[in-house]
């Protein structure tokens, strides 16, 4: 087996096309290589020898020492250099590189190969002693932080003793000499904690490093972060081996990332940073702030510090043609690692950058406008869940800010929240129920579940390239990094700005889209969703073959969906319609009725408040299909539950409080989700649906005649498994609809349909058919029933299966293809043999889901139906379905 590729001088053993074996960073390297772009010579050890480690008790295969030989001779060739040989001295760097871009997530090495005699090597060829020594102390605490498991804390402790000793305030002021010191103190230290010298070999010292990097895959950082992206444990990580080029060889030498368009707006112009006389990790890591690569850049940042351009014009000029080349040729906004060592620019990484959703929208468009890509592609380019970002409200212009700092617009979108400064107290806050912004001096990979629990992040240092900042556009939550004028206290849990001295649990809120943070609370905009935006969903539109419908019961819903594209209404729980005000009195009273006579009265009430909501979704929904549910949920949902609230309710229902208990404690169910509700109560309590059914007829004349455009109801009955409970229902509603059809003497259409979402509903799908003229698959119950899982109390267990692998996806929120699935093509398909044409879609939570769609497509459903935030999702998901 080939466990190794090697890339170098024009030419590469791998191709862009080898993720999956050689890593997304090793594929682009290869690709470079053979575009003949200037990349250090190295080699890729391949995932598959990853996977080996793992299944082989952390071995390595036998042929790939031999390889590895043979590649590293091959890289000294090309560099004429020699490993291990100080007369001509080859230094690597040893990284990580998974299929999918992991930021930060796994270890890096640098300066590998340093010992106590080529240090000198280093010192003699770069004529700069004060370099070689600082690399190697560099050397030796990285690789004792990644490799020997040795805190980096352990380090930082001594060079701090050190320059206090010294009287120094920067690392930069020692001397050669004094960092002999540093390495000599660093190594003792070593011996100390591991009881062996620092490894001197370099053989050993490359091996060590190859493990770690292969150990770091399942490292708890790695393995939270595949979890929040679905990144399965089985792809493991490539190693990529690289000779050393050197950014921090004086001031002739830069290390930087950039982007070959803007990832947070989309513009059209390259954007970066870098730091002079800098090694790889410096600027990633936030420590020093980085200067602007453009001078365009430079300028609208405001920065009197000298860009790349101004700096180095020929290395900028080289690096400029590159970003172009190899935007044209992936055919796709570049993110870039590059060094310049001496003038000279060298490559190290390239991949498609990762972008807010605004820009990823402004890309495509661009793209398909320049001619760079189909509109079909266009529309796949977008993730369809990062829409979400684009749905975020931002600051009213309008509106009073109170600007306590301003820091670097990291991640689009505004968000307000109590100040906390730590990622653990941000998930207890969350699990509170409360929002918080989390502040931090910088983020590290540690802070991921902060991160997922607040709002909105803030940092006090680090650019946009920073890890709060990268993480954060990958989340879609607004972020400010580097707001370098406040001041966190993490002992005194303050936070200093502007002589606002500000506590954890006071309100803040960020601005994204400036940098801007703000004291307390400031009102807010709903987005825009014109442009770019619309651009791409007009052409989404053209490519799906699937409508697109919302689940809404209030007008509010109902006309924010149709604002973001909804067709029409799939899913009107009725029941949440009973809630309000003077309506759960009424309800109450039906409930507590002794008898039918009773109960009619009290539906009699319910009766116009009723009508009047459905006037008012048909009227929004002008003409557009609207399906409503009858009462779905066991009526004890709609009883007292409090000791106050009995008082109340009995006064107001002028019935004694132990009648009231009594009734209740009767409705009582073990197991309500299986208990009396769904066409269970239609059956019990035909008055209730026919009161429904005559809400809805008559609302929907009324609106018919209002709007001029006849109104079609689609009246669905909930959790039917006999054909027998549909027949039975559709006969009142048949009645019900005849005689106010008679009464006003104007003729409705309309269709009953019912809902499968019991197994048993799936298996007599055709039978089912011959009486309902639609399905509506409610893949929530059919989940529930399916598995035998309660969806209310499934969350804590299925995360615990996540976890430990059993399931990779919570069947709740994305629909089990397999066995959920199965029952829903199967009742398509037998819904279709006695019905052909049988109207089908599905209201489940999986109707915006973007894998579910995707599957409804495969089965050929007519529609998906999901609230009205997703709306946008699923016209884009419906439409890469399609394409
Ligand atoms: C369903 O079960 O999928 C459904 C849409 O109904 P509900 O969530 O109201 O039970
Ligand atoms: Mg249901």
């Amino acid at each position: 087996t080939k466990w190794v590729y090697t890339f170098g001088d024009g030419a590469a053993e791998g191709r862009a096309g080898d993720r999956n074996l050689l890593g997304g960073k090793g594929a682009n390297l290869a690709e470079m290589c053979s575009l003949g772009l200037p990349v250090p010579p190295g080699f890729t050890i391949t995932t598959e020898a990853c996977n080996f480690y793992y299944a082989n008790g952390n071995g390595h295969p036998e042929e790939l020492a031999g390889q590895v030989k043979a590649a590293l001779a091959e890289v000294g060739r090309i560099a004429g250099r020699r490993f291990g040989d100080p007369e001509k001295l080859l230094l690597v760097s040893v990284r990580s590189g998974g299929r999918a871009s992991m930021p930060g997530m796994m270890d890096t090495v640098l300066n590998l190969g340093l010992n106590d005699v080529t240090v000198e090597a280093l010192a003699r060829d770069s004529g700069d002693a004060r370099f070689a020594y600082d690399s190697y102390r560099r050397f030796i605490q990285m690789y004792s932080d990644v490799v020997l498991g040795l805190d980096h804390e352990l380090f930082e402790e001594i060079l701090e003793e050190e320059k206090a000793r010294l009287g120094y305030e920067l690392d930069t002021e020692f001397s050669a000499g004094q960092w002999q010191e540093v390495i000599a103190l660093y190594k003792d230290r070593v011996e100390e904690e591991l009881g062996k010298p620092f490894p001197q070999d370099p053989d050993e010292q490359l091996w060590g490093a190859i493990g770690a990097v292969f150990s770091s895959w399942m490292n708890a950082r790695a393995i939270t972060y595949r979890r929040l992206h679905d990144i399965p444990e089985s792809w493991g990580t490539a190693v990529n081996v690289q000779a050393m080029v050197f950014g921090n060889m004086g001031e002739t030498s830069a290390t930087g990332v950039a982007f070959t368009r803007n990832p947070s707006t989309g513009e059209k112009a390259l954007y970066g940073e870098f730091l002079v006389n800098a090694q790889g990790e410096d600027v990633v890591a936030g420590i020093r702030t980085p200067q602007n690569i453009t001078e365009k850049a430079r300028i609208a940042a405001g920065s009197d510090r000298p860009s790349l351009q101004k700096l180095m014009p020929e290395a900028f000029a080289s690096f400029v043609d590159i970003c172009e080349r190899l935007e044209r040729h992936y055919r796709d906004m570049q993110d870039l690692e590059f060094t310049i060592e001496r003038g000279k620019l060298w490559m190290l990484q390239t991949r498609s950058g990762k972008r807010t959703a605004k820009a990823a929208l402004k890309m495509a468009a661009d793209m398909a406008n320049e001619g760079l890509i189909s509109r079909d592609e266009a529309v796949l380019r977008i993730d369809p869940a990062s829409l979400d970002q684009l749905l975020h409200p931002t600051i009213d212009p309008k509106a009073e800010r109170n600007v306590i700092g301003t820091g670097l617009p990291a991640s689009p979108g505004a968000a307000t929240g109590e100040i906390v400064f730590s990622s653990h107290e941000a998930e207890e806050a969350r699990k509170a129920g409360r929002k918080v912004i989390l502040v931090r001096v910088e983020t590290s990979p540690e802070d991921i579940h902060g991160m997922h629990a607040a709002e909105g992040i803030l940092t006090t240092r680090g650019g946009m390239t920073s890890h709060a900042a990268v993480v954060a556009r990958g989340m879609g939550k607004p972020c400010v990094s580097g707001a370098g004028s406040l001041r966190v206290d993490y002992r005194a849990g303050t936070l200093v700005a502007m002589g606002h001295t500000l506590k954890g649990g006071d309100v803040v809120t960020i601005d994204g889209g400036t940098g801007q943070v703000l004291k307390g609370a400031v009102a807010m905009l709903q987005p825009e969703l014109s442009g770019d935006f619309a651009a791409i969903m007009e052409w989404a539109d053209k490519a799906r073959r699937m409508k697109v419908r919302t689940n809404a019961e209030t007008p509010a819903d109902a006309r924010m969906a149709r604002s973001f594209g909804a067709e029409g209404i799939g899913l009107c729980r009725t029941e949440h319609m009973f809630f309000d005000g003077d309506r759960i009195v009424a309800m109450r009273e039906m409930i507590l009725a002794e008898d039918e006579k009773g109960r009619r009265a009290a539906l009699a009430k319910l009766l116009p408040m009723q009508r009047s909501d459905f006037v008012e979704l048909f009227e929004i929904m002008a003409g557009l299909p609207v399906t409503i549910r009858l009462l779905d949920p066991p009526l004890h949902e709609f009883l007292p539950k409090t000791e106050k609230e009995f008082e109340e309710v009995a006064a107001v229902l002028n019935v004694p409080a132990d009648k009231l208990r009594h009734r209740t404690e009767a409705l009582h169910e073990f197991n309500p989700m299986l208990g009396h509700r769904g066409c269970r109560l239609a059956v019990s309590y035909p008055e209730i649906a026919e009161m429904q059914t005559r809400a809805i007829f008559e609302a929907a004349v009324e609106a018919g005649r209002k709007t001029g455009s006849p109104v079609v109801p689609e009246i669905m009955v909930p959790l039917v498994g006999l054909k027998k409970e549909l027949d039975y229902v559709k006969a009142r509603i048949d009645a019900v609809a005849k005689s106010v059809i008679e009464e006003a003497g104007v003729s409705v259409d309309y269709l009953t349909g019912t809902m499968i979402e019991l197994p048993r509903a799936a298996i007599r799908a055709h039978v089912i058919a011959e009486t309902a003229e639609f399905f509506s698959f409610g893949t929530n119950d059919l989940t529930q029933t399916t598995f035998g899982i309660s969806r209310d109390d499934a969350a804590p267990f299925l995360e615990t299966y996540r976890q430990k692998g059993i399931i990779d996806q919570d069947p709740f929120v994305s629909i089990d293809v397999d066995g959920v699935g199965e029952l829903v093509a199967m009742a398509a398909e037998k819904g279709r043999s006695t019905r052909p044409g049988i109207k089908l879609g599905i209201c489940g939570e999986h109707g915006g889901d973007p894998a579910s769609i995707r599957f409804c497509e495969k089965v050929g459903l007519d529609y998906v139906s999901c609230s009205p935030f997703r709306v946008p999702i699923a016209r884009l998901a419906a439409a890469q379905a399609a394409v």
